[in-house]
């Protein structure tokens, strides 16, 4: 892979849309498409890794692929697994709901500032998550659907999860500034 110039990377930063050049972003978060290339994703355990621990669907697979080869039902195995860990944790169950979106998170991460890419920002990267919770088990969800961010669970939703889960190093700086403390979502 070749090592992008300091000078490539300062170009990057400061032509993308983002807090530091003041550009508006023409598209909403939401239609934003999130692109897979080499040395900017997390690579798969190989299979043989994968069975070994006895975790299902070991697989070939690549997240730069469209297909990921998931299993049949996986958007149900997903709602499920977060509606289990909603009942069994309550702290889980605050945390997606107390962020304020006061932004003061959003540019102390290091990847947001490497990259210009908003969803890196941490309350961004939460929302991913938080998008999907609230249009399942949100009280309003049916009266104010999209109007509140929310969104079903798609693979769309599911590669960014990937993409930005993976991005976060869990440095736990933008958990200093949070007044709310909502900062563990800000981690796979
Ligand atoms: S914990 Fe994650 S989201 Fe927060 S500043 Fe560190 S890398 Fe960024
Ligand atoms: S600092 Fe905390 S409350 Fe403010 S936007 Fe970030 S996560 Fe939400």
């Amino acid at each position: 892979m070749a090592i992008p110039k300091v000078q490539e990377l300062r170009k990057a930063v400061a032509t993308e849309p983002n807090l530091f050049t003041g550009a508006i972003p023409r598209k909403d978060w939401q239609d934003t498409f999130t692109e897979f290339k080499e040395g900017n994703f997390a690579y798969p355990a190989k299979p043989e890794m994968v069975a070994y621990h006895k975790f299902p669907n070991s697989r070939v697979w690549s997240p730069d692929e469209d297909d990921w080869k998931l299993p049949d039902g996986w958007e149900d195995i997903i709602l499920t697994g977060l509606k289990e860990r909603l009942g069994k944790f309550r702290s889980l169950k605050l945390f997606m709901d107390i962020c304020v979106r006061c932004g003061a998170c959003a540019d102390k991460c290091h990847f947001f500032l490497g990259t210009g890419d908003p969803k890196n920002m941490p309350v961004l990267r939460a929302e991913l998550l938080r998008s999907v919770y609230r249009n399942e088990y949100s009280i309003g969800r049916k009266i104010l659907g999209k109007m509140q961010g929310n969104r079903p669970m798609t693979v769309k939703v599911l590669k960014e999860w990937f993409m930005y889960s993976y991005q976060c190093t869990e440095c736990r700086r933008c958990s200093v500034f949070c007044p709310t403390v909502s900062i563990p979502l800000k981690s796979p």
